[in-house]
């Protein structure tokens, strides 16, 4: 029973966790002991990018059985390179490129993961049923997830947009997506009413006898599941290992990260990742104008009582960032009475405000920073004109951070920016930062980049023109349960 909920004292297996998704009490499964069992870091850092991941999960999730091959099946063929995720230098600081998979975003280390293991936990608990996947996407993880689960047996995916809030790619991605067990409906509204609808929906449903009478059990493809989250934690450590390897730095020696976040699951893997020893000096956490995070470093206030803004980062546009959840445990050593009240602030009042003593100790672990999209888009700009690198608008939040960060700090420990996108999958954005016309359709505008710079446009995006749409599909908030139970009577 290593994992247990934020909320209380309610305990689960590593599987059991996955299989789940959300603890009951809608607290998330965090393993009390990380950081405190030994891992011999040192050992995982000289591993082979696969050998690494597998030996990183292992060690986080236990009792999956044989994690060697279900790592190996879930990245064979998948990643453009063997690294999985090259370091690119650039100027003096380092781009983590975590998009060179199947979807062109980050996600894909996870989401090629979970499949696996959502599968493997449902043979280790004896579960033959089928395991219902509800998805919130702010764009990028709804086609990762798509991608990892369409068509695996005993599963059946949902997911859940916001309707105008993703770009025009991200939308072409999961509307064409095929599978017999793939489900994809746009939310009126943003990030976070979607997000609401399928929270609302586990809430509901998640006990539900009609559903268990027929097999089905739903679990979660987003970061609040930490069959989700703790894929993540890999590049992190393959990004130091590469350092090492060209000499940057020496095993022990510190790195900075900087990661453009929105739930904040990117930025929290790192953390764990320093739990477990990794020498990773500070996380910086960059966010565009949704400042959220920014406000809450500063002020140890979380206060989501704000307009959503739509901007350039859509991936990013988020009030309620989920997994800040698990670091307020973690910090506080695992006040389970305190982060239950934190959270019962933000749903009933909309704010929550944690200790002054705490928040000085996360400022010890992060910096935040954020940036707008004029800002972003000069960082696009400038990136491309000094260095002749192409970045997305997402990557560019944390390429101003980084700047603002090295201004705060004394020596030259490397900086990693993870880099979350493809600028493909936001041509219009791209095109606009780099001062030339976008022509109307996002199609025309993949050329019109790739023309522009000579930078190839990734394969899985040039092969959706001309694909079939397949699910036009649009509800309120208040529509996501009845939908989802329809869909479940037609039939899995
Ligand atoms: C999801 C996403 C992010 C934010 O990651 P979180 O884990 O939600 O903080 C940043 N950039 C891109 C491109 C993304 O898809």
């Amino acid at each position: 029973m290593n994992y247990q909920s934020t909320r209380g004292a309610l305990f689960a297996r590593a599987p059991e966790a996955v299989l789940k998704g959300i603890a009951e009490d809608g607290g998330l499964y965090v393993d009390p002991s990380l950081g405190e069992r030994p891992f011999d870091w040192r050992a995982a850092l000289a591993l082979p990018p696969l050998a690494m991941q597998s030996r990183i999960l292992a060690h986080l999730l236990p009792g999956f059985g044989d994690m060697d091959a279900l790592v190996a099946e879930a990245y064979a063929g998948k990643f453009e390179t063997d690294a999985l995720t090259p370091l690119v230098r650039v100027g003096g600081d380092y781009l983590l490129e975590l998009f060179r998979g199947p979807t062109a975003a980050f996600k894909d280390v996870a989401l090629s993961m979970l499949p696996r293991l959502v599968t493997a936990a449902k043979a280790q608990t004896g579960d033959r049923g089928t395991s219902v996947v509800l998805t919130a996407t702010s764009g990028d993880t709804g086609k990762a997830a798509l991608e990892g689960f369409h068509d695996v047996p005993g599963t059946r995916i949902f997911v859940f947009y916001p309707d105008g809030g993703v770009s025009k790619i991200q939308r072409a991605q999961m509307v064409t997506q095929e599978g017999a067990n793939v489900t994809v409906c746009a939310v009126r509204g943003n990030f976070d009413d979607c997000q609401t609808g399928v929270k609302r929906a586990f809430a509901a449903l998640s006990g539900s006898e009609a559903l268990r009478a027929r097999g089905l059990s739903l679990t979660s493809a987003n970061s609040i599941n930490i069959g989700r989250l703790a894929p993540q934690l890999v590049y992190y450590f393959l990004a130091y290992a590469a350092l090492v390897r060209e000499g940057r730095i020496a095993v022990g020696e510190r790195v900075d990260y900087v990661v453009p976040t929105g739930n904040f699951g990117d930025i929290l893997a790192g953390w764990m990742a320093k739990r477990l020893g990794l020498p990773v000096g500070k996380l910086v956490c960059a966010s565009n104008a949704n400042r959220v995070l920014t406000d809450f470093f500063e002020t140890g206030t979380y206060d989501r009582r704000r307009r959503l803004l739509r901007t350039d980062s859509p991936s990013m546009d988020i009030l309620v960032s989920s997994n800040l959840e698990r670091l307020l445990f973690y910090v506080s050593d695992g006040d389970t009475a305190l982060v239950r009240a934190c959270m019962d602030g933000l749903a009933k009042e909309g704010c929550y405000r944690f200790p002054e003593a705490l928040t000085e100790k996360l400022r010890e672990d992060f910096a935040a920073f954020c940036c707008t999209d004029a800002e972003g888009a000069a960082c696009i700009a400038r990136l491309w004109r000094e260095q002749g690198y192409l970045c997305d608008p997402h990557t560019a939040a944390a390429v101003f951070a980084a700047e603002r960060f090295r201004s705060t700090r004394t020596d030259d420990a490397p900086l990693v920016l993870l880099s979350t996108a493809s600028p493909y999958k936001f041509p219009a954005a791209v095109l606009a930062a780099l001062g030339a016309p976008a022509p109307e359709d996002e199609f025309s505008q993949m050329d019109a980049l790739a023309r522009l710079t000579g930078v190839p446009v990734p394969a899985a995006l040039a092969s959706l023109r001309g694909k079939k749409e397949l699910h036009g599909d649009l509800v309120d908030v208040d529509g996501v349960i009845p939908y989802i139970e329809k869909k479940l009577t037609e039939g899995v």
